[in-house]
């Protein structure tokens, strides 16, 4: 029986010097990004500066023109020889990616399905377990993010923020090595906000690894434990909470969180 206990081992992520264009559009502009297995990164930046794309390539999902990428395993990527570029850990990519959660800002759920089968579907989905398995693992999952009573309920009549709860429960049930968020809570009422990165601290206490894309500047300084800013494609700045948030060395860094605080 699979139960919560069986958290599958954190997985940490590699991002180097990663180059992504899109036509003459330089959107990362030589990334690079250390997370450690368990440990919690807040990625910071204006609307624009390639947030959204840096996490599509640690998922895999946007391949970069130049660079690697790491979820828990070799390097996978791109390397230059000459004009020619040569693909790397074709194999390494699939396993890598079955390892990543990805929760989107707006939430995604099946419309069509209840809010348990949301999360069972998943597993069953891949084979990793059977439905009646799923089904439990669903329910269990379901009371740790606070909707035990919602699971017979469809998306729909669910608030924005029960639904990204629904999203976060759904994945969990892969059993990621680690969790990407995009701006989970920027599509909430500002009332609904909390309820989410409630559950988002609790899962950075639990020793997952997340890499969340956040506005809340408060949030990042009390779960993270390293803040990158990022800006027209490039990392900035980078360190603690302390170390960025409140004694940033950069100039833009320092203009950007005025804005945003
Ligand atoms: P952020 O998440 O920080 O707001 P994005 O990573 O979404 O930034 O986008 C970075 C830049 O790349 C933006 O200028 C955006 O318009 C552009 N962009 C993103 N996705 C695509 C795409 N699929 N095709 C072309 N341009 C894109
Ligand atoms: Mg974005």
């Amino acid at each position: 029986m699979t139960t919560v206990t069986e958290e599958r081992a954190a997985a940490g992520v590699e991002v180097r010097d990663v180059h992504k264009w899109y036509g003459t559009h330089h959107v990362l502009d030589g990334v690079s990004l250390t997370v450690r297995p368990g440990e919690v990164t807040a990625v910071i930046g204006p609307s624009g500066s390639g947030k959204s794309t840096l996490l599509r390539v640690i998922n895999h999902l946007e391949r970069p023109e130049s660079g690697h990428v790491s979820v828990g395993g070799e390097l996978v990527g791109v390397r230059r020889h000459g004009d020619r570029l040569k693909e790397l850990g074709e194999r390494a990519l699939l396993t890598q990616r079955g390892r990543i959660g990805f929760v989107f800002q707006n939430f995604n759920l099946f419309p069509h399905l209840t809010v348990l089968d949301n999360v069972a579907a998943a597993p069953v989905a891949t084979g990793r377990l059977r439905k009646p398995a799923a089904r439990e693992l669903a329910r269990t999952l379901l009371g740790q993010v606070g909707l035990a009573d919602k699971s017979t309920a469809y998306p729909r009549q669910l608030s924005g923020g029960q639904q990204q709860r629904v999203a976060i429960a759904r994945a969990l049930a892969l059993r990621p090595g680690v969790i990407l968020f995009d701006e989970p809570t920027s599509a909430l009422d500002p009332e609904l906000v909390g309820e989410v990165l409630d559950v988002v601290k609790d899962l950075a206490g639990s020793g997952t690894t997340l890499v969340i894309v956040t506005h809340e500047i408060g949030f990042a300084r009390e779960v993270a434990d390293r803040v990158v800013f990022l800006d027209r494609g490039r990392v900035v700045e980078q360190g603690t909470p302390a170390q960025v948030l409140d004694d940033p060395r950069e100039g833009r860094t320092r203009e950007f969180l005025s804005r945003v605080l």
